[in-house]
């Protein structure tokens, strides 16, 4: 991932450090290339002007003009102003559940990853911290999708909530809840159903869930693939139905980075986890260090 931005960045920085010192001019010059650099990596043009005047802001104080490796001086303050914008406040991967047993809503748009992402993450709470987890569909529409996470659960090891047919989403909801306290489980997932696209329906019907399992973390799992489009599913799930985080899937992939920054930057809301992979161990946390290391090459 990120890639393109990484080239961009490392092409100008090039430049910059044959050139020796730098004038204001050069300066200038290079924060126009990160900018460009920026916007071909998907990222949007206010949190794209906003990183640039960061770093600008920075680059001044820090008088990159009499360094004596500017170049390295501007990618050690990119880099710096690119964690900046990536952390969120403390561990992403510190989830809250206590005070068992405590829901998790996951949501998404059909074909992001969630079902995968419910289960790698249930393994994760299991095989990492112990913790007995039941995980249980609530996609209706797909029998697939209900059996598809029955499948992943026997797989790993982690139980699913039985099928009943017929029962809508809510009542699925409150079983599972019911299901939790009287079998002893740390922790229940609710793997909702998803769409191609967002649609009402199914943001009432996440929001009515949502309102009888009063989640302790709601997880967004997004495509990171799908660039600024990602960032416009997060801003509508973060508007009407409230995440605690986001999962970015299909970070394994040539994925333009850019979506992570700007998904951050927009919605404020911290991304927890990565997907890097099908395999159920192909999850970890968000890593906002390695991230810049790889955005800047
Ligand atoms: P859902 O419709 O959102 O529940 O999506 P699924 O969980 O069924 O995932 C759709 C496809 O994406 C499956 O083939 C998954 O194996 C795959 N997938 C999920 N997460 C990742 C990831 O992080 N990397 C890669 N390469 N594939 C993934």
């Amino acid at each position: 991932m990120f890639e393109n931005l990484s080239e961009r960045l490392s092409g100008v920085f090039d430049r910059l450090t044959k050139q020796g010192a730098l004038s204001e001019e050069d300066v200038q010059t290079a924060l126009r290339e990160v900018r460009v650099a920026l916007l071909e990596a998907d990222v949007s043009l206010p949190v794209a002007r906003d990183f640039v005047a960061r770093v600008q802001e920075r680059a001044t104080g820090q008088a990159v003009t009499r360094s004596i490796t500017p170049g390295q001086q501007v990618v050690k303050i990119v880099h710096d102003a690119l964690i900046d914008t990536l952390r969120g406040e403390g561990d992403p991967g510190a989830l809250k559940i206590d005070n068992p047993p405590a829901p998790i809503l996951m949501v998404g748009l059909q074909g992001s990853g969630k079902t995968t992402t419910t289960a790698k993450l249930a393994k994760r709470l299991k095989d990492r911290e112990g913790k007995r987890v039941l995980m249980a569909s609530l996609d209706t529409n797909r029998p697939a999708a209900m059996e598809q996470l029955a499948i992943l659960g026997k797989q790993i090891g982690v139980d699913t909530l039985p099928i009943v047919k017929g029962e809508d989403p809510v009542a699925i909801a409150r079983r599972a809840k019911t299901q939790a306290a009287l079998g002893g489980y740390d922790v229940y997932m609710l793997d909702t159903a998803g769409r191609l696209h967002i649609d009402a329906e199914l943001i009432a019907q996440a929001a009515a869930v949502r309102d009888v399992a009063k989640p302790r973390e709601t997880l967004l799992v997004v495509d990171g693939l799908t660039g600024q489009d990602a960032v416009n599913v997060a801003t509508e799930f973060d508007d009407k139905i409230g995440v605690t985080g986001v999962v970015l899937t299909r970070m394994d992939g040539d994925g333009r980075g850019g979506a992570a920054l700007s998904m951050r930057a927009v919605t404020g809301r911290p991304i927890r986890f990565v997907g890097l992979g099908e395999k159920m161990d192909a999850l970890e946390t968000f890593d906002p260090e390695r991230i810049a290391g790889r955005i800047l090459g």
